[in-house]
């Protein structure tokens, strides 16, 4: 499988009281069009793992790799203007919560509207058909509602799930989804991870998903880093999870629920 992303001893620190403070420390992955899981407890350096593919770690925060690479694209030498355009269209991040993703002030229908006349290029006439369809895709069942509604008239599962068809816009070859279904009732959670999945499988895409909940993260991805501190302690196939014999692995399986 042709890598989308290659991953080699990358490492993200901060400024401490004396010197700078590791929180990734050296992790290595590569992934081509499929599911990677990321996993491990609050603060295990997770989140900034996932921003840094992005090149989203702000001074003083500082990132460094052996090799960080999207496609044909270096993402730490890469110009600003590149960047912008790889995170605009071709890796798409979709976070904890949609409110501070999507626009306020504007109907659910115009925001995808837009972004469909922006990276679709399609002619006026096609948009509102096709907005409907990209609604459907996500399983909204009332597509002619939900595009004149507000972000803030919806519930937070129908706000996630118009957040991922609006991620899919531009086509984006790498979705990262970092805590996408922490903040839904678990009886959404489900929903909201089988539409990604169908997407991810659909169009051929690759998918690092970043959650605490190791039962979530297996019955979705194909494989496993478990991160601790910074470094990655655990890796395996998703369908062998259940059976690591890593201690800090059995330890975080014993504590679900
Ligand atoms: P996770 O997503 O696994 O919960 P994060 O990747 O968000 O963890 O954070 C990893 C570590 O980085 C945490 O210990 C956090 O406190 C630290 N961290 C995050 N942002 C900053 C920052 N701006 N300055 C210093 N430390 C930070
Ligand atoms: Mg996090």
């Amino acid at each position: 499988m042709k890598p989308i992303l290659e991953v080699e001893n990358l490492r993200v620190s901060f400024p401490a009281p004396r010197g700078r403070v590791e929180v990734v420390k050296g992790i290595n992955f590569s992934l081509g069009a499929e599911r990677l899981g990321i996993v491990g407890e609050s603060g295990s350096g997770k989140s900034m793992t996932g921003r840094s593919i992005l090149r989203l770690i702000q001074r003083p925060g500082r990132v460094t790799a052996d090799r960080l690479q999207f496609e044909e694209v270096d993402i730490l030498s890469a110009s600003d203007r590149q960047m912008r355009a790889v995170r605009g269209a071709r890796i798409s991040m979709v976070m904890q919560d949609p409110k501070f993703s999507l626009n306020p002030v504007i109907t659910i229908g115009d925001q995808i509207a837009e972004g469909l006349v922006a990276h679709r290029r399609l002619p006026r006439a096609q948009v509102k058909e096709k907005t409907l369809e990209m609604l459907r895709a996500v399983r909204i069942a009332d597509p002619e509602k939900v595009v004149k509604l507000y972000p803030h008239q919806v519930s937070g599962g129908m706000g996630q799930r118009v957040m991922i068809a609006m991620m899919l816009i531009p086509e984006p070859t790498l979705l990262i989804a970092d805590e996408p279904t922490s903040a839904l009732d678990v009886s959404v959670q489900a929903q909201v991870l089988d539409i990604i999945d169908e997407l991810i499988r659909r169009n051929n895409m690759g998918l690092i998903l970043i959650s605490h909940d190791l039962l979530l993260v297996s019955a979705y991805c194909d494989r496993i880093l478990v991160m601790r501190n910074g470094e990655v302690v655990d890796e395996c196939a998703a369908r062998d999870l259940a059976a690591s014999t890593h201690p800090y692995t059995r330890g975080l399986l014993a504590a679900m629920p």
